[in-house]
């Protein structure tokens, strides 16, 4: 399904122009307005998902290895030595579209830095809380 408000349904479809680096299907793979380095791309499937916990599974499957290609070939065309692959679910954890995205952003020894969280120090017991937390939702 599309979303009719939604700009990435758009961009996905073809409907708004983007610099388009791959296509098929079931996704288009796309540059970032705003990147955080050079080639940042964003990874949009075609139907709206408006988050990873509603994503067909099928297509999830088919995500990863999609994403592992796109980075090798910015390490290979772009000459970047690393990649990050970030995925934002939900407003709390930055996401600022409401259609599923996965960020393949290009890491270049010279930069640019980006913002990496500050480790917490959790006792032991408190981890154990906080496993059996999850494990007791799952
Ligand atoms: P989020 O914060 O939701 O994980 O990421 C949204 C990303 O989409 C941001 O990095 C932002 O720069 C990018 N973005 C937002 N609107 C557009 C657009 O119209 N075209 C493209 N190519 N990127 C966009
Ligand atoms: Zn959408």
């Amino acid at each position: 399904m599309k979303k009719n408000d939604c700009i990435f349904c758009k961009i996905a479809a073809g409907e708004i122009p983007s610099s388009t680096i791959y296509e098929d299907e079931d996704v288009r793979v796309i540059l970032d307005l705003g990147p955080a380095s050079q080639g940042h791309a964003l990874i949009l499937p075609k139907e709206h998902y408006d988050d990873v916990c509603s994503l067909d599974q099928t297509l999830a499957a088919k995500l990863l290895p999609l994403a592992a290609r796109i980075g090798q070939a910015m390490k290979k065309g772009l000459g970047c030595a690393g990649f990050n692959l970030v995925q934002n679910n939900g407003k709390a954890a930055g996401q600022t579209v409401f259609h599923f995205h996965m960020h393949v952003i290009p890491r270049y020894e010279n930069g640019p830095e980006m913002v990496a969280w500050e480790p917490c120090k959790p006792t032991a017991e408190e981890l154990a809380k906080t496993a059996e937390r999850i494990r007791g939702a799952l």
